[in-house]
């Protein structure tokens, strides 16, 4: 389930049109799964368990984001 609002805009995630789901969607996993080369910059926070991603191992944090991209789908943002 999804606890916090978006970790890259803050908005809350039914409050994205399409495209800028997919935006912040596709930064999200590439910031996640490279949390090191990231997080120092921006850190973010995850919106499924409210950790910071850099304190994720690789298949937690693996798992988070698959949790996430399948609770964004059941949002059915048009
Ligand atoms: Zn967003
Ligand atoms: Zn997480």
């Amino acid at each position: 389930m999804i606890k916090t609002p978006c970790p890259l805009c803050n908005k809350q995630m039914a409050e994205h049109n399409k495209s800028q789901i997919e935006k912040c969607l596709w930064r999200f996993v590439r910031e996640a799964k490279n949390p090191v080369a990231y997080a120092s910059i921006n850190p973010i926070k995850c919106p499924e368990c409210e950790k910071q991603m850099l304190d994720h191992t690789v298949p937690e944090a693996n798992e988070c984001v698959n949790q996430f991209i399948a609770d964004v789908e059941d949002l059915e943002i048009t």
